[in-house]
């Protein structure tokens, strides 16, 4: 199992086989070694720094009825909202008071915000803070509709792939969604120039380790500069609910393969993580993680952004606890830092490997 991981830190992939076997057989002490190596290939791009993004959940609305989601189109018992444009320029505007210098607008795939609603607020954000970057994570738009986020001003787009194998994407989607098109859009984003993410569920339904192998697969071929991986947890409502929700080991397992996979990604221990574990964010950060993303959104609507049971929205989770989870994640040796936290570029990368220091901005 070492040789196999000594590999993936040389190479920075393995065939699909070989992927299977640590997925399904890598015991704890080989855990702790991969997750060193994991921390190895992180300080190497980005030092000790973890990077805070501000993320505020501007609607709960959404058209589209994933099986897993608690706010998928059919599920009834969610209180819908919609913040306005003033709404999340003071979420923004609170942020930046608490030293936050990337704002997150995630939504459900909701109508009313139409690309000239989309554009207005993005440039709104962009001429309010410029010195601040902003990602979206709002769902399938087209070609044209990702150019206009983009050149409004956008830096980066969120939209997890959810799962490489197409037949598991159609167990856990409505017949109207197609892996294609999930797979369009993230090459799309690329071609655009967002700085994009993807990602996926640890423990949906249906899900095998060679799925997984797949999800590493595809993600060395796609080169995101970010990924975001966080547990299934089942969310009352949906038909997802009684399903077994994704373990702990498993997660930090794939965020540790993820880092060796793809050693410049920008990482995230997600709030899921943090969801299923009382010390599961700082779990991800020592398994490779380098991104914490806390919540900005108004209390009054963090309740019913639950795309699953018991998230996390208060205590360390909430912005205004910033202070307290920075000294949480100070105890993992890593540290919260006030910046853009943009992904290595090509010329610092090549600085670094020549012995200089990376360039913040
Ligand atoms: N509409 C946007 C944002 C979706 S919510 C989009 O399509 O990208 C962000 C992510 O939350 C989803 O991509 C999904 O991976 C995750 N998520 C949804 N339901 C979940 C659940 N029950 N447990 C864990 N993660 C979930």
């Amino acid at each position: 199992m070492k040789t196999l991981i000594d590999r993936l830190e040389k190479n920075s992939v393995l065939s699909k086989e070989d992927y299977i076997s640590i997925i399904k057989g890598c015991d704890s002490e080989e855990a702790q070694y991969l997750f060193k190596k994991a921390r190895n290939v992180r300080e190497k791009y980005y030092g000790h720094d973890i990077y805070i993004r501000g993320l505020i959940e501007f609607t709960n609305c959404c058209k589209n009825d994933c099986l897993y989601c608690g706010i998928r189109h059919s599920a009834g018992n969610v209180q819908r909202y919609r913040l306005t444009k003033d709404e999340i320029l003071s979420c923004c505007r609170e942020g930046y008071a608490l030293g936050f210098r990337t704002f997150v607008l995630q939504g459900g795939e909701d109508p009313f915000f139409t690309q000239d609603r989309m554009v207005d607020i993005i440039s709104s954000i962009k001429a309010l803070f410029p010195d601040c970057a902003l990602t979206l994570s709002a769902g399938e738009k087209s070609y044209e509709e990702y150019k206009a986020y983009y050149d409004a001003g956008a830096d980066r787009y969120l939209l997890r792939h959810e799962t490489a194998n197409d037949e598991h994407y159609r167990r856990l989607h409505p017949a109207e969604m197609s892996p294609e098109n999930r797979k369009r859009c993230l090459y799309d984003l690329k071609r655009i120039g967002f700085q994009t993410g993807c990602g996926m569920m640890i423990g949906s339904p249906y899900q095998t380790a060679e799925t997984l192998a797949e999800d590493l697969l595809f993600i060395k071929e796609l080169e995101p500069q970010m990924v975001g991986i966080g547990p299934f947890i089942p969310a009352k409502g949906t038909p997802f609910e009684d399903k077994k929700g994704g373990g702990l080991g498993l997660t930090l397992l794939m965020l540790a393969l993820t880092r060796l996979t793809l050693p410049d990604v920008l990482l995230p221990a997600t709030t899921a993580l943090g969801t299923i574990h009382k010390t599961g964010r700082e779990l991800g950060i020592l398994a490779g993680a380098n991104v914490v993303m806390p919540n900005l959104s108004p209390l009054a609507v963090r309740e019913k952004y639950r795309l699953y049971d018991n998230k996390l929205c208060t205590g360390d989770e909430a912005a205004e606890s910033l202070e307290r989870l920075k000294r949480r994640l100070l105890l993992t040796g890593y540290e919260i830092v006030t910046s853009r936290g943009d992904h290595i570029t090509n010329s610092e990368k090549k600085s670094l490997n020549n012995g200089g220091k990376r360039n913040e901005i």
